[in-house]
Parts: C-alpha cells; structure tokens; sequence
C-alpha cells in the first residue's frame, strides 16, 4: 500500500547557526558523536557504587549532596501564588534518607512495589528517591486516577506501600482496599498526627527516622521502575526499568535537552507518567540542575509567568500544552521576558509543525520535538539544539541508539527476510518504527504479559508499535500509530498528516483524523476539530475546512466528513484518543477508559 507524502514536507528546514546560540550545545557534531559514542563511556560519567553497583538515587542526589553542588537548588516548587519553596541536594538527599529508613523500619524488602498517589509536592519527590535508595521499586500513579485505575495497577503491581493523603486515601483507596491483600501499609503525608484507621502517620515516622541511610547495593539490572503506558491503544501496560536506565537519563539529558550545569529547567509532565519521572526528576537531577515543579494544574498566564519569573532556561513540554498555549495567543508570550530561554522541547505526541513554526513568534525559539514512549524509558529520537529543524520531523536517533523502519505486510506484521532479519523500508516509505535492543533505559518486560513482551521483538529489532518514515538525511517522520492508521482507496493516511493541516487553517484550535468505513474506499477520513475563541461551528465552515484541506492534501487524504467538537478525548497524559472517537463514532464499546481525562 502506497503511503501519502507528508505535507510537512512543504515546511523550510530551520537551520542552526551554532555561533549564534547563547550556550555552545553539548552536540555540535552528530556524526562524531554518534561514531564516537558508547553505553560504556556515558556510563563512566556517573559515579557508581562499589563493585559494578549502580543505584539512582546515588546518581541523581547522594553524589551531588556529598560534593560542591551539595546547596544548589535542586527542586524548586511554584506554589499557587507564585511564592516558592526550595529543596537543596543536601536536603533532599536527607529526605530522601528519611524516607529510605521509614521503609526499612516497615520491613519492605528490596525489589518490593512502593506506589504513590500524590501531587507535585515535596514528600513526592523524597519517596522516588527514598524508594530507589532503599533498593526496592517505585511505581507512581497520577493523582487523578479514580479508585478502579488505582485498583488495577496496584493489583498488577502487588503494590506493598502507597504514599497519599487522606483525601485521595478516603476517596480513591479505603472503598477497594478489601481487594489489595498485598497492600500492608497507606501512608498519608498529611494525616496530623491522627492517620485514619489502617493508615500511618508519614511525617510522624519521618520525624522519627535518620536523615542517613545506606543506599542499597543495587545493580544496573536490578528493576528500579515500574511506569504504565498512557493506555492510548488499550488497556496500560506495566513497564518494568531497571537503575541501569540512569545512564540513558544522563546521556539523554546531555544530548536531547542539552542540560548544563547552571540550567534551570522545567518539565511539565506530571511525575504520575514516564516523563514526569524520568525528565521531571531523575535526568535533571543526574545533572546537578535546578528543576522547577509547578504545584498547580496548567494556565496559560500562569505557565507564562513561572516561564519568567523563574527565569526557566530549558523548558521540556508537551503538543498539547502547547497548542493551548497557541489558542491563547502568542501576544501573551511577548508580554512577558523570556529572555532566559535557550531550548524548547517537546514530547509525547506528534508536533505539528505549526506548533514547531509558532514557538519562533511566541518564544523566539522554535520548538524542538522529541520522540520516545513508556517502554523505551527515554529520549530515541530527537532534534538536537545545533542541528537543522525540519518541521514535522521527530529529529534523529540519539548517539548510542539505532532506529529503522521495517516494512510491514498486508495484515501489519513486520516483514523477515530468509536470513531472519526484518527488512527494512526504503528511504521516504512508511513502515513500523524500529529500535535494535540494548540502551539501557530499554524495559525489561511487562509486569505479568511476558507474551505481550515478546511479541515487541522481531528479526533483531524492538518494534514501537508506530508507523514512520525515515527521508534520505536520517530524520525520522511520524505517520501514525499502528492502530490509528487510515487505509482509503489503496492509501495508508496517517492521521497526523491530515491534523496539521487542518492546524494551518486560523479557526482551528486542535484537530483529530479517524478513518470511518465506507463502501467504496474502505475507509475515509473523518476530522473532528476543535475551534479557537471567536468562531463558531456552521456548516459553511465545516465545508470552508474540508475545501482547505483539500487544497492542501488532494481529495484522496483530505477529510471526507468533518465534525465539530467541544473537546477532544484525551488521555490525562494529555494524548488524543482517537480510538475513543472511533468506537463512538461507529457505536462500539469504549474499552479501557481508565486514563481519559474528565468530562471528555
Ligand atoms: P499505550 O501504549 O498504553 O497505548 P501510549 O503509547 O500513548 O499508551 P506512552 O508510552 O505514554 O503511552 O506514549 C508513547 C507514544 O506516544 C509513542 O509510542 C507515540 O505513539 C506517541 N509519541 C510520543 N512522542 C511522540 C512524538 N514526538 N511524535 C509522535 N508521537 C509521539
Ligand atoms: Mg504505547
């Protein structure tokens, strides 16, 4: 099957002149640094433990704290009124220590399940750090997360301690406790001395505990994390990482989000996901940066504000914060000094170059994408600050990673040549997006789905579950994931194609492609859109959008049926779930509903 040419194609490269950048980047020379690059290497760069023991808690705190960054900001916390409250490595390590001992002195063993079901606050961070010290395993979930989600990965997981509050703990996890028999201990952070039954008072054990512990002697394959996938295609996946996923963390931190040492940076994503765990706190840490933790939910003017008030220099974000950024408008970017700006990143859904485009006007920077997932547990793909942007474009492999795309046939399995390896596409063809196994940050399985594990594996290569394209250069595009790929009149439409196309068109706020059966082509494209301030749904802009699109794409991949809508169904990690448009569309079952976002 014949796949489109992206239109993203028709966005100017946006070249880099390094000369003129403020921070001379970590990458100059990609060739080199590819060629020169090994796991061994990057892994010297970090400190170890005795023996080959690795431990990240060591990396990401305990060396700082014992060295000259020991009274550096290390996690800065915005609070609602903007006031802040700051962690210093050497207080955070003790935190963390803090934390370490109160597991010890609850009996939990290394390897066991740790949980948290909190916001960004301070406890938070010192129970990712206590838990990885302690040499048992960390698994948080998102604070949103209703009692059923939160039954299921505590379940999958044999959770043994949950860290909340009394609120979540009440609402969220007294009515499914009966269920839990592995659970033996809910701590809640603000239970004042008076813990409801069968909870401990945290603060009361921490103020009890030493702020010195032993780190525990882990090795760099010893599992560390435990993360669901966002549960865009089905019902999450339990992906377990292991310490040795650090050394991705700092080579990826180096590389992707060129941290240096005076960054302060920011990442947006909630630490309830992959991101928010592995860029929100471990990779800037490793770094010895100042990471910035924003308590509240997100705001335009507010995310403006924190942008310059705290003089944020590296920011890491996400498509569809963006966007909402974009609805607001870039003049409310230009009232505010973001002069200490220096890199824009993002990840997590394809980035329309619109939003790659628009990020020069409200910034001054264009915005570099970034490609990876759950299982990966780390940056793959990425735009580097010196290298040429090609809006639309995932960017390049990351120094030490291999990436390819492998053909697939009719039914989507991946195609094995006679000497057993998977064949790989031609330049500019479409296929499934490939990684050869062996960065350390890779998972090591899924919790209970060994099958569902293998089956990731075929002909020597990790296959992601994506489609891409790869053009003569070595920039990888992304065409859609497997699933949501839209097969019309012998074309496979990727459904971010026809989004960003739809994103040039002024009315439109965020976009999402679906194919729908028809008799004829098999499938054809159906856009649902949602709309900026000051337009209005009518049907004469519904035709004025399909005839742009149109004009853009050509008939055969320009949506068909076109509907407007409030609000898109979205993931709380903020994905488009484009399977839930489909099933309501075509009136089937909704499946695992368990990460939408409310009233979505
Ligand atoms: P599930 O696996 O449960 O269906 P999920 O794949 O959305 O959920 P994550 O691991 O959080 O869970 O997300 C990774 C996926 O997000 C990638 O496989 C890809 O489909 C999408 N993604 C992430 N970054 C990008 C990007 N830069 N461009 C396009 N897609 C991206
Ligand atoms: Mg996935």
């Amino acid at each position: 099957m014949e796949a489109m040419t992206p239109s993203s194609t028709r966005w100017a490269a946006i070249p880099k002149d390094v000369a003129a950048l403020r921070v001379r980047p970590n990458l100059v020379d990609y060739d080199a640094e590819r060629a020169a690059f090994s796991w061994e290497e990057a892994r010297r760069a970090l400190d170890g433990l005795p023996g080959r023991g690795l431990n990240i808690a060591h990396e990401a705190v305990d060396r700082h704290a014992a060295g000259p960054l020991a009274d550096r900001e290390a996690l800065r916390f915005v609070r609602a009124d903007g006031t802040t409250r700051s962690l210093t490595y050497r207080v955070l390590a003790r935190e963390a220590a803090r934390f370490a001992n109160v597991l010890a002195a609850l009996g939990v063993e290394p390897g066991e399940r740790v949980y948290s079901l909190l916001g960004r606050t301070p406890e938070l961070y010192a129970a990712v750090l206590g838990t990885l010290k302690h040499g048992a395993v960390f698994c948080p979930l998102f604070s949103a997360f209703g009692p059923e989600p939160v039954r299921q990965r505590l379940q999958i997981g044999s959770g043994r301690v949950l860290v909340t509050t009394r609120a979540f703990h009440r609402r969220k996890v007294a009515p499914i406790r009966d269920e839990l028999p592995a659970l033996r201990h809910v701590l809640l952070v603000d239970a004042d001395g008076a813990p409801d039954p069968g909870t401990l008072d945290l603060a009361a054990l921490l103020a009890d505990a030493s702020d010195t512990a032993p780190t525990a002697h882990t090795g760099p394959e010893d599992m560390a994390l435990l993360h669901f996938t966002s549960g865009t295609t089905g019902r999450p996946k339990g992906a377990i990482h292991v310490h040795d996923a650090v050394t991705a963390h700092y080579a990826t931190g180096r590389f992707a989000l060129d941290l240096h040492p005076d960054d302060v940076y920011w990442c947006t994503a909630d630490p309830g996901w992959v991101t928010g765990t592995s860029y929100g706190i471990i990779a800037p840490l490793v770094h010895g940066v100042t990471a910035i933790v924003d308590e509240e939910e997100m705001d335009a003017e507010r995310w403006y504000r924190i942008l310059e008030e705290q003089r944020v220099s590296v920011w890491y974000t996400a498509p569809t914060a963006l966007r909402m950024l974009m609805k607001a408008g870039a003049e409310r970017a230009t009232g505010h000094d973001l002069s200490a700006l220096r890199f824009v990143a993002s990840v997590g859904e394809p980035l329309n170059p619109e939003v790659v485009v628009w990020g020069e006007e409200a910034f001054g920077l264009p915005v570099h994408d970034n490609w990876w997932q759950t299982e990966t547990g780390g940056i793959m793909i990425s735009n580097y600050p010196a290298m040429e942007i090609r809006p639309g474009s995932m960017g390049r492999p990351l120094p030490g990673i291999e990436a390819a795309v492998v053909a697939r046939d009719e039914t989507g399995a991946p195609v094995i040549g006679d000497d057993g390896h998977a064949v790989l596409c031609e330049a500019d063809a479409t296929g499934e997006l490939a990684l050869r196994p062996g960065w350390p940050s890779m998972f090591r399985g899924y919790l209970d789905e060994d099958e569902r594990y293998r089956r990731c594996f075929a002909g020597g290569w990790y296959l992601t579950g994506d489609l891409a394209r790869r053009d003569a250069d070595g920039y990888f595009w992304f065409v859609g994931r497997g699933d949501d790929v839209i097969k019309s009149s012998g074309h496979l439409i990727g459904p971010f194609e026809v989004e960003s196309c739809l994103m040039e068109h002024e009315a439109v706020a965020e976009a999402a492609a679906i194919g729908v059966p028809d008799p004829v082509a098999g499938e054809v494209v159906k856009a649902f859109v949602e709309l900026k301030p000051g337009h209005e749904p009518s049907d004469a802009l519904r035709l004025e959008l399909i005839g742009f699109a149109r004009k853009r794409l050509g008939a055969a991949v320009a949506p068909r049926l076109l509907d407007f809508a409030a609000a898109l169904p979205k993931t709380r990690s903020g994905k488009i779930l484009r399977r839930l448009l489909k099933a309501r569309e075509l009136g089937l079952p909704e499946g695992d509903t368990s990460t939408l976002e409310a009233g979505r």
